[in-house]
């Protein structure tokens, strides 16, 4: 939806696929056309790059766009599609592979002297090494999957006796997640956060960054807020991100819109993490403060075009949050909340905007990521976009599953976050059910639970014979 609206501004016209459990789906009613790429399963439906090839051919498209989950990081299907002699809306199998691999992208910036977190530089094949590393880098250690990505493969290990352990355990993992067992150690940074620069990049040499997005508050290593600017950088930090930035682009020769993440310790010192080689789920926040539509830019790149702007003309206004609602209990461990959307109205209003892919009465299936939508607020500063976004939160009114508004409601609410003091541990140090108003409400399905219990016996009582009210019988 969010990449078919601006392709039609642009007087693009689309072709949508969809599976089996996306019939209903209103990016299929959006599109000016449709095909059904398979059954409900992501392997037999989305997975399936040679059969969505297959239907662009059939129906003459000449681009494709990826989005961003998928088949959007898969250097073969970008290499496919390219052969098919169709455009791949997104950079070069090249530069999708090299920074698909962590350890790949790190050995590519190497030279260019980016800061990285201390660590291997190949994969980490024994114990023995794995052990040798650790005591040199000094525990807690984090070991990584080299394949991985959403936050998957990656375990914490606080001291030597669970060096093996873990190691193990990363290694099957990565394996059964990825297809790839190769794993490697960085030293574990304690209260990072999580910043990273959009960058664009055209086919003429010209690579700019279109600033920072903070995403440290996160569940499982997975981002739930972001945020543009980060309330922590200053303008000559953000000036160094951006050009350390560009040249991890630079690096694989990277062309159209991506992401390079980066940890911030706590004495503001940067590293680079990764990079991401496609549009990122919290882009937006970077549109409402740059004004600037990164899918358009996308798809223009792809054209060959220009960049219409050089660094020096890039500015930012204002401020963003974003907050991805997920059908996911909070109060549950984040657990997926699967269901039908009995209720779903999202909210409007000055600065509001929803990225969203359902409507009342759809089913959200287990398939999938259980995002239902991107709730967006923009202000002048940091506290009318927090007010925004709590009154949106408010204002959306979803019902049939449960979902992680509450928790949005519980971070913009909270002083850590209010003040910009927070990192990577926000959840893990600040969030439990009961302070985020989780008790009232299992102490009114514990009261639910016992009125129905007593209407029950009570029913009971009238239908039984008088006998079975000897006192007994009731005690
Ligand atoms: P993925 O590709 O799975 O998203 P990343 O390398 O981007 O993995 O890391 C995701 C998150 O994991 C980061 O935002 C951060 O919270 C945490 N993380 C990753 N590396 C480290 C590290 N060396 N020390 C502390 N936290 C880390």
């Amino acid at each position: 939806m969010r990449v078919m609206r601006t392709a039609r501004r642009m007087g693009i016209r689309t072709v949508a696929v969809y599976s089996e459990a996306d019939r209903q789906a209103p990016h299929v009613q959006f599109a000016d056309e449709a095909a059904l790429v398979g059954p409900p399963s992501s392997a037999l439906s989305y997975l399936r790059g040679d059969k969505i090839i297959e239907i662009a051919k059939e129906f003459d498209v000449d681009g494709i766009h990826p989005g961003y989950g998928f088949l959007s990081e898969n250097a073969a299907f970008a290499q496919a599609v390219t052969q098919a002699g169709i455009t791949f809306i997104g950079p070069s199998p090249h530069s999708i592979e090299v920074m698909g691999s962590k350890l790949a992208a790190k050995d590519a910036v190497r030279k260019f002297n980016i800061p990285m977190v201390p660590g291997t530089e190949n994969a980490v094949a024994s114990i023995g090494e794995a052990g040798a590393i650790s005591r040199r880098i000094g525990y807690p250690v984090l070991i990584k999957a080299s394949a991985g990505g959403g936050g998957k493969g990656m375990r914490i290990v606080e001291s030597e006796e669970d060096l093996q352990e873990q190691m193990e355990r990363a290694i099957s993992e990565a394996t059964s997640a990825f297809g790839d067992g190769s794993v490697f150690i960085e030293k574990y940074i304690a209260s990072p956060r999580h910043i990273e620069i959009q960058v664009l990049a055209d086919a003429h040499g010209h690579t700019v960054h279109l600033f920072e997005r903070e995403c440290s508050i996160q569940r499982r290593h997975q981002k739930v807020v972001e945020e543009s600017p980060s309330s922590i950088l200053t303008p000559e930090i953000r000036a160094a991100m951006g050009a350390d930035a560009v040249k991890v682009a630079q690096a694989c020769n990277y062309t159209g819109a991506g992401t390079v993440e980066f940890l911030l310790d706590e004495h503001l010192n940067y590293y680079f993490l990764e990079m991401n080689t496609r549009l990122q789920v919290e882009h937006p926040v970077t549109e409402m403060i740059t004004g600037i539509d990164l899918v358009e830019q996308q798809i223009r790149i792809a054209r060959g075009e220009e960049l219409p702007f050089k660094q020096q003309e890039l500015s930012f206004k204002g401020h963003a949050i974003e907050l991805r609602v997920y059908a996911e209990d909070p109060f549950d461990n984040f657990m997926p909340s699967i269901g039908k959307l009995k209720t779903y109205r999202p909210p409007t209003g000055k600065g509001i905007r929803v990225d969203d892919g359902y409507r009342e009465g759809m089913d959200i299936p287990i398939y999938y990521d259980p995002m239902i939508s991107k709730l967006i607020a923009y202000g002048r500063d940091r506290r009318e976009a927090i007010e925004r976004l709590l009154e949106a939160i408010a204002a959306y009114d979803i019902a049939g599953v449960a979902t992680t508004l509450p928790f949005g409601k519980f971070v913009m609410e909270h002083e850590a976050f209010a003040s910009g003091k927070f990192d990577t541990q926000f959840v893990k140090k600040y969030f439990t059910p009961d302070a985020a108003g989780g008790g009232d409400r299992k102490e009114g399905e514990a009261v639910a639970l016992l009125a129905l219990q007593l209407f029950l016996e009570s029913k009971k009582a009238l239908k039984e014979p008088q006998v079975a009210h000897s006192d007994w019988v009731l005690r």
